[in-house]
């Protein structure tokens, strides 16, 4: 494809999520996955942390077998891991696990250990950003679990959206829910979780950047506590 071409079908891509994010701001998670499904087929992922397994299944059932991509940090609890061998094992998806171009051993000896409580931005780029960037290169589109009432940076999230950096369509089905809507979606249709849930974790991210959160506080406020940090990068 050249420059010219390439050019158009980015604009095209940018119009056509732009115009999706007003057309389905109403709509329900299954149709606008389905609309995803239709529009970009095998060129269309979901990204999971593996806190659950909820857009995963609502997706495979628009697109049986649906990529799921899974960003291995080399820093995750072992729950997580599990979680994701029992989602590939039990859910009609196709798990795809990300890793850095560094082992941890290996960042380690470069920058010297625990880069997460000098400079998580960093580590953060390097082990969660950089991998994503390479693991979407080849779709079109990618869907996410953000949600608005998770914390006040996510409360904007469009349903479809335009992924600026990446050059692709974003796609956050989830983005009305609420936690309630969540878990009534988990009990009605027994999906996949990640048992830290149950054990005061209410965001699910590597292990040294994730406490347990308190009575009052928001999903989000144990991940990188006390740092003045609140997104990985992922999704800025
Ligand atoms: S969440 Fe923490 S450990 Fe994981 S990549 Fe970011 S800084 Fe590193």
């Amino acid at each position: 494809m050249t420059a010219v071409q390439e050019k158009h079908r980015t604009d095209d891509l940018k119009a056509l999520a732009e115009q999706a994010g007003r057309d389905l701001e109403d709509a329900t998670a299954p149709e606008i996955l389905r609309w995803a499904a239709d529009t970009f087929g095998r060129a269309f992922c979901v990204t999971s942390s593996m806190e659950d397994a909820v857009v995963a299944h609502l997706a495979s059932r628009e697109l049986p077998g649906v990529d799921v991509v899974f960003l291995d940090t080399g820093y995750h609890f072992p729950e997580t891991i599990g979680t994701r061998d029992a989602v590939e094992a039990v859910m009609d998806v196709n798990v795809i696990t990300l890793t850095p171009a560094r082992t941890v051993a290996e960042q380690d000896a470069e920058h010297g250990p625990r880069l997460h409580d000098r400079d998580p931005d960093l580590c953060c780029r390097m082990r969660k950003v950089e991998p994503l960037e390479r693991g979407l290169a080849s779709y079109l589109a990618w869907a996410t679990g953000l949600r608005r009432d998770e914390s006040p940076t996510r409360a904007n999230t469009p349903v479809v959206g335009w992924d600026e950096r990446r050059g692709k369509v974003k796609i956050s089905p989830i983005a009305r829910w609420t936690q309630d809507d969540v878990d009534a979606y988990v009990a009605e249709h027994g999906v996949l979780t990640n048992p830290l849930l149950m054990d005061g974790y209410a965001s699910v991210g590597c292990a040294p950047c994730t406490r347990r959160v308190l009575a009052g506080e928001d999903a989000r406020a144990g991940r990188w506590s006390g740092s003045g940090k609140t997104e990985c990068g992922l999704h800025g």
